[in-house]
Parts: structure tokens; sequence; C-alpha cells
């Protein structure tokens, strides 16, 4: 598709800045609207096809699919025992890559680390550069937000609540189901509320006897509610339906596209419109004001490949570079009218971050289905869902929030229970026999939006580009502890109740930024004093100035965080658009 060349003469209706889950959305929803959008992204349009190769076996590929030798990415000990920034210790290695990039589907997708360097307390930053951003390898797990959520401190008197309801939001996730596909079955639950889904997964042996033995204790499984389209979605031409084919569970995405990413699911129709120009190579450097306004005019960026700098104009600036890089560019964007840096009067830009934190779960073996044919469990974009079940009717003694898992059993590409001991034909057939057996699943819990939990930029480290590096000022804190220690004792209570042999319980809480789902970094709230954005995800200090990813979280709540960005920046987007027609921007 031809991609016209941006205009610096030009002042576009708006500038985006991040081609992810939240900066495609905006693209969509402003084109569709007939504003004339520029979307700037720092990353290569890559050949994703390419790199996601959802269809190959690990026998076909040099490194069984993982990292060529030169390259290295960071496992749990080195983010644990080693100090940000991680680069300096691996010279030998050609590139180094965060733990998602441990797999040669991914290596182009994620950043490389000495490229991208940050410093402070540990913390495991994935972060994808290119069009698209991590919306190319997701985990496609697409829930959605309820009141027990966004009015959390009604409940427990920590934090902050939203100022929005789930009435609020709730028609901006149907334009997200019936925009962009979702699959899952209805379970008419007031803290995970249903989707308007498309034809759902089936669950597999394990996993039902796993569903029924937990029912008894009031507990829920579903199927994983997937951001995949299983019945095609006729208004998009870019992508398939999930037709069960490939790796799913392999960390790299889907390439006909069936899984939702961002530049087939939003961009490309958003080109098609003809009101959209992209950019890609275009660091955004600084959000730039109006001297005489302390309005935004525009962004400076820098093209990643030449270095050379340019200055676009824009009437309004959409920031959705991602939590971490929005409020990075916010505290870079300082001016005489903004010396704090942007939208950030009340100091609070980059504070109350949170996110999930993980590690506890337990895998187990469904004794009956050993020595059973293989199934192809592979071919489906998840396997299930244990929703929450901690302070939603009754209040636990030792912390507050709560926790689900993600799991699956089944026959997989890459078998399940490969740390089976042996060698030859013996060992071939012990996988074989047990692989379809195992169950295993993980927990995700909420981390608490505290306010001294916060990034800033760092005095001395630059990047690449010559820009500022984040430090984290970041930690786990007791409420983490306490439900990671609940989290492990459930996880084996309800193995054993399904009647599973308990092969393995983890009690590991893995490093801070492991979710991948970090959030709040510029919140939303009606008090311009205590929070950076409004309930439309518009600075309370700069009208044209919109940051609708991540940031704008008020906590994280338990449920993966994606489906809900998106739904919010459509529905912040609409404001917008209303806005400029009444000519309040
Ligand atoms: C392996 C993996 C599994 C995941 N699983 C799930 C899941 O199951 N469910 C779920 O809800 N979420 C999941 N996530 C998280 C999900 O991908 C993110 O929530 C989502 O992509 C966030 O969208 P975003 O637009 O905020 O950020 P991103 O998708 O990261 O996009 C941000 C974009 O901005 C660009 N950018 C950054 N800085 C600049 C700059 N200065 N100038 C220009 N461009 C810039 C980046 O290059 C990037 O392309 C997963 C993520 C990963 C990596
Ligand atoms: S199972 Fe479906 S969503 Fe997953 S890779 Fe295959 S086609 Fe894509």
């Amino acid at each position: 598709m031809p991609e016209p060349e941006v205009d610096l003469s030009k002042t576009y209706d708006a500038v985006i800045v991040g081609s992810g889950a939240a900066g495609g959305m905006a693209a969509h929803v402003l084109t569709s609207k007939g504003m004339k959008v520029l979307l700037l992204e720092a990353g290569k349009k890559l050949n994703i096809e390419q790199e996601l190769r959802s269809m190959e076996w690990p026998y076909d590929n040099a490194n069984r699919g993982f990292l060529p030798p030169d390259s290295h990415s960071l496992n749990f000990n080195e983010y644990t025992i080693r100090r940000p920034p991680y680069g300096p210790g691996f010279e030998k290695s050609k590139h180094l890559r965060s733990y998602i990039g441990s797999s040669d589907y991914t290596k182009s997708i994620v950043v490389d680390e000495r490229e991208n360097p940050y410093t402070g307390t540990n913390y495991a930053w994935v972060r994808a550069r290119c069009l698209g951003g991590k919306t190319n390898i997701w985990g496609r797990l697409a829930l959605r937000l309820s009141d027990y959520d966004f009015k959390a401190k009604d409940r427990d008197g920590f934090g902050e609540n939203w100022p929005i309801s789930y009435s609020d939001i709730a028609p901006y996730y149907d334009k997200v189901d019936l925009y962009l596909g979702i699959t899952g079955v209805k379970e008419n639950l007031d803290y995970l509320p249903d989707s308007i889904f498309q034809r759902p997964t089936k669950l597999n042996c394990a996993e039902l006897t796993l569903k029924q033995g937990i029912q008894k204790m009031g507990r829920v499984l579903t199927q994983y509610r997937a951001g995949v389209t299983s019945d095609g979605l006729k208004h998009n031409k870019y992508r398939s339906r999930c037709y069960g084919r490939g790796a799913c569970s392999r960390k790299g995405g889907c390439d006909i596209h069936a899984a939702f990413d961002s530049p087939t699911g939003l961009i490309y129709p958003a080109m098609d419109t003809g009101n959209l120009t992209l950019r890609p190579n275009s660091t955004v450097r600084e959000v730039t004001v109006d001297p005489a306004t302390g309005k935004a005019s525009g962004v400076r960026f820098i093209d990643s490949q030449t270095m050379k700098d340019y200055h676009v104009k824009a009437r309004v600036v959409i920031v959705a570079a991602s939590t971490l890089e929005s409020a990075r560019l916010l505290l870079l964007s300082k001016s005489r009218q903004h010396p704090n840096g942007l939208a950030n009067s009340s100091g609070h830009v980059g504070h109350n971050f949170c996110e999930h934190v993980m590690g506890p779960g337990v895998t187990g073996r469904a004794k009956d289905l050993v020595g059973n044919p293989s199934t192809l469990d592979d071919g489906r974009p998840g396997g299930f869902y244990l929703t929450r079940f901690r302070n939603l009717k009754e209040k636990h003694p030792k912390f507050i929030r709560g926790y689900g898992f993600e799991g699956g059993s089944g026959s997989t590409m890459f078998p399940r229970g490969t740390d089976a001991h042996g060698f030859g034909a013996a060992f071939k057939d012990e996988i074989r026999k047990n692989h379809g057996a195992y169950i295993e699943m993980g927990g995700f819990g909420e981390v608490l939006a505290r306010y001294e939990n916060h990034v800033d930029l760092d005095p001395l480290l630059k990047d690449k580009w010559g820009i500022p590096a984040l430090r984290f000022h970041y930690r786990f804190g007791d409420n983490e502890r306490k439900m990671c220690e609940d989290m492990k004792e459930t996880a084996k209570e309800m193995f054993e109740a399904a009647g599973f042999e308990i092969l393995h319980v983890s009690d590991r809480t893995l490093t801070e930024g492991w979710s991948i789902h970090e959030l709040g970094t510029a919140r939303m709230g009606n008090d311009p004093k205590t929070s950076v954005l409004n309930q439309f995800e518009q600075s309370h200090d700069v009208k044209n100035l919109f940051v609708v990813d991540g940031s704008a979280f008020v906590n994280a709540s338990c449920q993966n965080p994606t489906w809900s960005i998106m739904a919010l920046c459509w529905r912040s987007c609409d404001y917008l658009a209303d806005e400029m027609k009444k000519g309040n921007l």
C-alpha cells in the first residue's frame, strides 16, 4: 500500500505517537470521522508474516525456534540479580533482548536492550518497537473490567475510584468486540462482564475436569476469552478467521491475523479512508507547545535510522506510546509553561505505576489421560481463564483485591512436560505418552497503584538517539507478597480438588514487569491536583493533549488491560472529535 509523505508545512488535525493498540485505535476512530491524521511510529514496518511463521515446525528452524547463538535474551536470574541497565556484561552477544525475545520469531519485534537502556530498580521491561507494537505478539486474553475495579476504593478504601463506571464504557467494549472480534462463552458474572462473543474454542478433557472440580468451591473456569476472530469479520479484508492451524501458544503472533494486531485490525483500514498518513522510523522526543498559549502545537521527532530531526504541527496531540514511554515523553516535554514536564502540574506523571504480579502456579497431570493419542490443542487461541474469587463477597483477612489464573492442557507443537528425564527411544516414548496429560496454570494478581511506585528521567543515561532514559523506582509491596502466597495455595488446592497428580507448585514471584501489563503513569480523575487526565483521557492542563494508552488507568485490576485500553481510547476519541467540531480544542 503506498504511503503518503509527511507534509511538514501542514497542520494535521491530529498527530498520534505510537501505533500499538492505543495508537491504532485512535487512528481508526479519528480517520473514520474524516479527520486528517498523522501516525508516527518509532519502529520499523516489518514484514510481519515472515517474522511470525506460525506454521513452522521446530525441526524446520535452524535453532529449533530459539535465538541464534550470537544473541542473548535476559532470564529471571539476570533480571533479578543484576541491576538495570542490563546491557553491561553481555558484550559478547551481538544482540541483547528482553525475556520475550528468546524466540527466533520475536527477535526482530522486541527492542535491543543496549540501544534502549533504563536504570533504577529491577524491572523486566518488554518493548516492541515496530509498527503495531506489542500487539504483534500479545497473548490475546481480552477481558473487561467491572465496577469491582472502577469503584474498588468504595469496597476497600484503598487508592482512588475511576471517574467512570462500567455503564460509561460498556457501549465501547461492545464496539471493540464487534469491530475486532472476540471468542468466549457467556458466564453472567458481575465482576467479569461478558463480551459479544464469536464462536468459542473448546475446553479439552483435563480443562473440563478442572472446571467441574472447582464448581463445588464456587469458582469459575471459562474458555480463554481471546481477541481473535473465529467467525471472520466481513468489514476487514486484512484478517482471516481463525482456523486453528498454528502455533498459537508460541510467543509470536498469528500470521493470518485472526488474532487482533493493530496494523491489520486498525491501521490498514484507517489508511483506506485516505485520511491517515503513517510514518514509521519516527521517534518522537518532545511534544512542543505554543509559547503564547501553552497549548500543544505538534511534536518533534527523530528519524530513527538517519537521525535527522523534524517538527510537525497538529491541532491535537495524542500520546499512545505505551504506559511507560508515554510518561517518558511527557516528562521530556519541558517548557517555560510546563517546567515539570507536560500535563504535570499535579506532579503525578510517572506515579501510581501499577501492573500485575505473576509467578505462583501449579503443574499437574491428569493420570487417566496418560497414553491417550495426541489431539490438536495448539490450534486454538488459548486454554482457559479461571476467574477472580478473592474479595468479591467475602473479605480476605490478609490482602485486598484479587487475582485470576491463565492456563491450559493438551498436546501442543512444542510438547509440554519437556522437563522429563532420559534419552533415546525411551525418552521420546515418555514425552509422547504424557504430553497431552499435562495441565498447568499461573496467577495474575493486581499490584496496587501506589504513588511512590514511579518512573522519572535518568539524569545521565541516554538511549541510542540521545534521549534521556527512564529510571524505575518500583517494587512489589506487602499486599502483593501476601496475595502471591495465597495464589500458590489456591492453585494447588484446586488441582487437588480436580484429582490431578501435582507435579510442581511454583512459589516464585517473577520480577517486576514480567506481566507486560504496565499501567497508571498518567491516571485519570476528577481532581486536577491528584490526576493527570480527565475521564476522556484529556490533559487537565493542556486541553488539546490526550494520552490514550494504559497510562490513564487508575488501578490495574487483575484483568488483562488491552481490550480496556482500546474501549477507553474509542470513547476518548469520540469525545475529542465532538469537542473539535464545537471549536473547543
Ligand atoms: C508477549 C505478550 C503477551 C501479552 N499478552 C496480553 C494478553 O493476553 N492480554 C492483554 O490484554 N495484553 C497482553 N499484552 C499486553 C499488550 O500487548 C499491551 O497491553 C498493548 O499492546 C498496549 O498497547 P499500547 O498501544 O499501549 O502499547 P504498544 O502496543 O507497546 O505500542 C506502543 C507503540 O508506540 C511506539 N513508541 C514508543 N515510544 C515512541 C516514541 N517516542 N515515538 C514514536 N513511537 C513510539 C512503540 O514503538 C510501539 O509500537 C501482552 C504483551 C506481550 C508482549
Ligand atoms: S490458532 Fe487461530 S489465532 Fe492462533 S495462530 Fe492459529 S489461526 Fe492464528
